[in-house]
């Protein structure tokens, strides 16, 4: 009687998790010549019956092996909704997405925490964005935090004019200004901003909280659920210092492009736990010079921050990295070297 009730109380809870699962694509973005988009999974449940609806259904089909294709040549420059639901007798799970043509930079170049310096526009502030997007960098950086009341807030600090983010409610911190006079950014007014061009992705830092472990772990949640409610998962790279909250973006988004901090762990720790890459300070990189072609040789990208000094650059740069994060973005794309993707 027991163990029945256990195992109904186990039933119950997977299946309302599987009720939660969202629906996957390998990749947001099409090249005008290929027809193919990506591959569509739900957490490794089976897919019996796929459906595609919404405004630009019409342009797609799914082969048997669930990949999403084009059915006719993409038209240049579109963004294409749709809708894909998995429907089976027990349930239906749908997602909407969004596809865009990869029109992204491709210099490696990731202007840390926006691009300011020369401006003087406040760091993580959308005007910092903006200067990013205007260099026409391949990144633009910056940092999440989340309030009391479960709001996303950009800032680097915990605290913002004295007052402790995590600790502080929504409507408290809407009425902080930055030095420019923007209210304090929301992570719904940076995507919204970064959403408007696609040259310059968003490289997202989930900031470790202050209040422990499990409030790490649930602003990650909120995070990565805010990207896909928003379909900006074209833009969005995650990057953080803590390993779990990098394993946790990978269990809610197998395909997202996740890349871990801190410096402590080998590409092969990486790689075995299916982040895709390393994003270390240069100290690490210069004392593990290998560490650079050993990550590439894994399939793991290179980042190396933050990186203000020319000789550094050019050190780098000579040993292809894949980016470079940097206070000076200017200065990096004046050494006009191509970095690989
Ligand atoms: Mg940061």
């Amino acid at each position: 009687m027991i163990k029945g009730i256990i195992l109904a109380v186990v039933l119950t809870t997977c299946c309302l998790r599987m009720q939660a699962q969202q629906l996957y694509l390998s990749k947001y973005t099409y090249e005008t010549n290929n027809p193919i988009i990506g591959k569509i999974s739900a957490a490794g449940l089976p897919l019996p019956h796929l459906h595609i609806s919404g405004p630009h259904a019409a342009f797609f089909r799914i082969t048997k092996d669930h990949v999403l294709v084009f059915r006719k040549k993409p038209v240049d420059q579109t963004s294409y909704q749709i809708r894909i639901e998995v429907r089976s007798s027990a349930r239906t799970i749908s997602q909407d997405f969004q596809i865009i043509k990869d029109t992204f930079h491709k210099n490696g170049v990731i202007a840390h925490r926006g691009a300011w310096k020369h401006s003087q526009a406040p760091q993580n502030s959308l005007a910092s964005l903006k200067g990013a997007i205007q260099l026409d960098c391949y990144g633009s950086e910056f940092d999440v935090h989340m309030s009391a009341d479960s709001g996303l807030f950009i800032n680097h600090d915990p605290q913002f004019q004295g007052v402790a983010l995590e600790k502080a409610t929504t409507s408290e911190l809407s009425t902080l200004h930055l030095s420019n006079g923007e209210s304090l950014p929301t992570l719904e007014a940076y995507l919204v901003e970064g959403m408007k061009q696609r040259g310059t992705k968003l490289i997202l830092e989930i900031k470790t909280s202050t209040l422990g472990k499990e409030r790490s772990m649930a602003l990650t949640e909120r995070v990565v659920r805010k990207v896909y409610e928003m379909k900006a998962q074209a833009w969005v790279e995650y990057i953080t210092f803590d390993y779990d909250v990098c394993k946790k973006v990978r269990a809610l988004d197998p395909y997202a492009q996740v890349a871990y901090l801190m410096g402590d762990r080998t590409p092969e720790q990486v790689a075995s736990d299916q982040l895709s890459g390393l994003d270390y300070h240069f100290k690490v990189i210069q004392s593990k010079e290998t560490y650079i072609t050993d990550a590439q040789k894994l399939g793991l990208t290179v980042n190396v921050w933050t990186v203000n000094d020319s000789d550094l650059m050019q050190w780098l740069l000579k040993r292809q990295v894949n980016f470079i994060t940097t206070d000076e973005p200017e200065q990096v794309l004046n050494l006009n070297t191509l970095l690989t993707k």
